[in-house]
């Protein structure tokens, strides 16, 4: 007797997800078409040709990081493990990540500040590892109020790296925490897409990590911000030899 329950599931999951894709292309897609035919019936008044211009390129640009999003969460969706990991160094990993933001964080005013033990590595794809911190770090700037504070931790735990990004932000409800990591899951619809959300980031970082042999939680509370948690194996080679070090530097071991 064969069980067929997992390839059902697996199937639905991918009905599901072909679903929601085609339904989060219309939109913009409907949108470009929408606005096109206004700028046609306005080509006397050359402000409202400007203004629907304008808008079509906010459309053009939410349709091109959907599909970015789309085509890296396929990516990840068939390949279930890494097949030929490197060795990725933390500190590496943080620094390029907060290189594409620090623009960002600045035109909000948030202090964006890192703080990264030395010797931290883990075997796999430094490109995917460098996208899920960004995007953890991306969501606390868009989500933080501006002059707040957002910080990026990573350290040791036994056999595993933790890096953790934390923010002052308006937190998280505890029924919504789970939910988030689901594909094309926001909170807050309009506000996401005020600011250029797709609701595919987190579940970026979720296969990710899993790619990883790791996971990604969070803790958070209403109005007291929110703390991303990213998880995973650190190279065992480099275990050992951060211990050796330790116990070398250590008159009492
Ligand atoms: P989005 O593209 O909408 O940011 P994500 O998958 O990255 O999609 O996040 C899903 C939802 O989780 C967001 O729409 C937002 O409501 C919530 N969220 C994510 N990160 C934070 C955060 N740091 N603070 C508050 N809410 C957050």
């Amino acid at each position: 007797v064969e069980d067929h329950t997992q390839a059902k599931r697996v199937e639905a999951t991918r009905r599901d997800f072909v679903a929601n894709v085609s339904h989060e292309l219309k939109t913009p897609v409907g949108g470009i078409s929408l606005l096109a035919e206004a700028v046609m019936d306005a080509k006397d008044d050359p402000q409202a040709v400007d203004r629907f211009a304008r808008r079509m390129q906010g459309e053009a640009v939410r349709l091109s990081s959907l599909i970015k999003e789309i085509v890296e969460l396929s990516r990840l969706q068939g390949t279930p493990v890494l097949q030929d990991p490197e060795l990725v160094e933390i500190e590496d990993v943080v620094a390029l990540a907060l290189d594409h933001l620090r623009l960002e964080a600045e035109a909000k005013q948030i202090t964006l500040t890192d703080k990264v033990a030395a010797d931290l590595y883990v075997r796999g794809d430094e490109d995917m590892l460098i996208t899920a911190v960004r995007n953890l770090v991306g969501n606390a700037i868009s989500y933080a109020d501006a002059g707040t504070a957002v910080g990026v931790g990573a350290r040791l735990q036994g056999d595993t790296v933790e890096i953790a990004v934390t923010d002052q932000g308006p937190g998280i409800p505890e029924h919504e925490q789970t939910r988030i990591f689901e594909r094309f899951y926001r909170m807050d619809a309009a506000r996401s897409r005020a600011t250029g959300g797709t609701g595919l980031g987190l579940s970026i970082v979720k296969h990710i990590c899993a790619n990883h042999g790791g996971d990604v939680s969070v803790w958070s509370e209403e109005g007291h911000g929110s703390t991303f948690t990213i998880r995973l194996p650190a190279a065992p080679d480099r275990v050992e030899h951060t211990e050796d070090i330790t116990a070398q530097g250590d008159p009492n071991r």
